[in-house]
């Protein structure tokens, strides 16, 4: 047996319990030791029977006299049963166990777990685990569930804890010695971690509290080393290429670029254009990542280092996650750079492929992933911009990059990721950070409205909109993640009721992923010329989306999205200078739910709500960490600052070491699908 072989091959794993296993992602002898607990029951307290007190949680050791099946006065079956050792005899009873008059038998050994309490006029112990044990009470015996530290772990339908606890106690001897230290000894030392083959074992079977942390910390500390080691590797393969050409930054022109503006560049922007130029006059490639909160304004910032680019006689790519969104930047980018002579074209996957002779007339390429479905050559590509880049998988990133020679890269996202966390999650990337709004803008207004208010928030928008140069939004709920036929319907209906029955009065319009590129355009081109007061639309909105003039957002089914993504959607307004609101609806009534819109009231700031979301639902969900193909982490989590730290230390201390440890290589094949192909 090794850690491949399949769980079907293993003593007591029939056909049912494979499939069963299989839901809990449990398919190899590998998959099931790292199957961790959640938690443990302590039953290490064992106790003789004359001392068990009422309210303990504890083992008892004895002979079972006996046990039956009686009936209570409510006709539910309870079973007694009657246990003695050397002290004395006390009762134990379970609820609705039938089946335990036949599994235990009197007059054998056994150990029972569980609670003493008060039963009518006796101290009992009730509803306790049992584990057989040998006929006598000189030695202690060796139990997995009762008497010690037992593991508990999530079930699932016909997998019990207990099954799945004697499955790894069973494995665990006969694989142990493959269980192999990767880490590099000078780190286990520095940081006093448990050696890994302890690990595995002392996380399912610890002796102690102490154990058990001690092995969550170690397996914990692995994640987080490996996910940060191979972005550091990535980083450090990224810089031995060599850019195709260097870049000179023609200050003069830049500021002039900036100078020219309907506005002035914040502070932030500034600084962050700064670092990007300063990049790009590196003849290693750039591979950046600029955050910015909603409304801090990337675009501009992303345009001056285009034009930069230009000035280089170079072209640039800018990449959007959606049709409207490329669409959107083909104007905005325009409306900025045309009048320097720069040619901009849009590529997405209805607009006409460009001849190679074509291409070469233009100098900015703006379109959606077609830009890389397309087989499009770029002859002399400088740089490339990734808008909202969390919606991109990182194939898709590595498939861009690879169609040039080395070009420089911006990454863009609104994505409020703490700093630390975006250190570990993107550590090949260097971090500009916007954090400074444009002048002028005001926190946007938000409220969660009660069902009972539906009519008055109706009426109170018709107010703001009707004949005014102020507009709305109205997404629909989130159905499924993508846009499927369902959610389209769904906003057709919506749309039809609003148009007709509540705001027959005023302009209206409907948008969604489905719509022809041109109806879309045509629609989003008529908001944003303000021939419509309110646009209903699908979450397709959700990223970038920019259209100053309108002030209201309302949120149908708010507590379906996560609330970076209520963030994001509400930065649809308060993109101007005018106050803008946000309306939040949702039917459920779910406590949790609706702190978690309540937050919303109140915090505007989004990496305090991507920090909140993180406490609340796990950084999965946020970060789309397992759409990047980043490995789950089981045990480390993102919001433990100081453990991220120690292990990007110790990555640190090793990456250019990283030869002299073959298991360590090994370990982080399973990183490797994000690698930049070298080209
Ligand atoms: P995001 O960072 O969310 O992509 P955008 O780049 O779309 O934001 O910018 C949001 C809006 O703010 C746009 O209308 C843009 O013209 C405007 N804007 C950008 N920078 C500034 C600034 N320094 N002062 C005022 N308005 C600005
Ligand atoms: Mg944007």
């Amino acid at each position: 047996m090794d850690l491949n072989t399949p769980a079907s091959e293993l003593h007591l794993v029939g056909p049912a319990f494979v499939k069963r296993i299989k839901k809990l992602e449990i398919e190899t002898v590998r998959d099931l030791i790292a199957y961790f607990p959640f938690r443990y029951d302590d039953y290490s307290l064992v106790s003789a029977i004359s001392r068990v007190q009422p309210g303990e949680t504890l083992t008892i050791r004895g002979q079972l006299l006996s046990i039956k099946n009686e009936y209570t006065r409510l006709g539910k079956k309870i079973q007694k049963a009657e246990i003695a050792d050397n002290s004395g005899k006390m009762e134990i009873t379970w609820f609705n166990q039938p089946f335990l008059v036949k599994t235990l038998k009197t007059g054998e050994w056994y150990q029972f777990s569980g609670k003493a309490d008060w039963f009518g006029r006796k101290i009992v112990l009730i509803s306790p685990e049992n584990e057989k044990i040998p006929h006598t009470t000189y030695h202690i015996p060796h139990t997995l569930h009762t008497g010690r530290l037992v593991p508990v772990y999530s079930e699932t339908y016909g997998v019990s804890s207990k099954w799945l606890r004697a499955r790894i106690a069973f494995v665990l001897p006969l694989i142990k010695e493959q269980l192999k230290e990767f880490l590099p000894f000078s780190i286990l030392v520095k940081e006093k971690l448990l050696p890994y083959k302890e690990a595995i074992w002392k996380i399912h079977f610890p002796e102690n509290r102490l154990a058990a942390q001690k092995a969550r910390e170690r397996l914990a500390f692995d994640e987080l080393f490996l996910i940060q080691l191979a972005g550091l590797l990535r980083k450090s393969v990224w810089q031995t290429k060599a850019l195709s050409r260097k870049l000179t930054i023609d200050q003069e022109k830049i500021d002039h670029f900036t100078a020219n503006l309907p506005f002035e560049l914040t502070e932030a922007q500034q600084r962050c254009l700064g670092e990007i130029l300063r990049d790009l006059a590196e003849s290693l490639p750039m591979n950046r990542l600029l955050q910015g909160d909603v409304g801090s304004g990337k675009t501009v910032v992303a345009a001056a280092a285009m034009y930069a680019t230009y000035l280089n006689g170079l072209q640039s790519v800018l990449m959007a996650p959606t049709e409207i969104l490329a669409q959107q930047h083909y104007q905005t980018i325009n409306a900025l750079l045309k009048r320097y002579g720069v040619k901009i074209a849009l590529q997405t996957s209805t607009t006409k492929q460009c001849s190679n002779e074509t291409m070469r007339q233009y100098n900015i390429f703006i379109g959606t992933h077609a830009l890389i479905q397309k087989n499009v050559n770029f002859q002399n590509l400088g740089l490339v911009v990734i808008d909202e880049q969390h919606r991109f998988g990182v194939e898709q990133r590595t498939e861009l990059v690879k169609k040039a020679t080395t070009p420089h890269i911006l990454t863009m996202t609104a994505t409020p990721i703490p700093r630390t966390i975006a250190l570990t999650l993107y550590g090949d990337l260097d971090l500009s950070v916007i954090d400074q709004a444009p002048k002028g803008r005001q926190k946007v207004k938000t409220w969660v409205v009660p069902p009972s208010k539906r009519e008055a928030a109706y009426d109170w928008i018709r107010k703001h909109v009707k004949g005014t140069d102020e507009q709305a939004f109205i997404i629909c709920p989130l159905i499924e993640e993508s846009e499927t036929l369902q959610s389209i319907k769904a906003a057709t209906v919506e749309f039809n009721k609003l148009a007709n029955n509540i705001f027959p009065d005023l302009r209206i319009g409907l948008l969604h992923g489905r719509l022809k590129s041109q109806e879309k355009e045509k629609i989003i081109n008529e908001f944003r010329a303000g021939k419509l007061d309110i646009l209903v639309s699908t979450p397709v909105v959700e990223v970038g989306i920019d259209i100053p003039r309108a002030t209201i957002v309302m949120i149908e089914g708010a507590d379906r999205f996560g609330l970076a993504q209520l963030h994001q959607l509400r930065g649809r307004v308060g993109r101007g200078e005018r106050q803008s609101f946000c309306l939040l609806f949702s039917e459920n009534k779910n406590i949790r739910s609706a702190k978690r819109l309540k937050a919303m009231e109140k915090l505007e700031i989004g990496v305090e709500l991507a920090e909140l979301d993180l406490k609340m639902r796990g950084p999965g969900e946020i970060y789309g960490v397992r759409q990047h193909g980043f490995p789950s982490l089981r045990l480390a989590s993102l919001s433990d600052l100081s453990l991220i730290e120690r292990a990007r230390e110790a990555a640190k201390s090793i990456i250019d070491k990283i030869d002299e440890f073959s298991p360590l290589q090994e370990q982080l094949k399973k990183y490797t699908i994000q690698k930049v192909q070298p080209n």
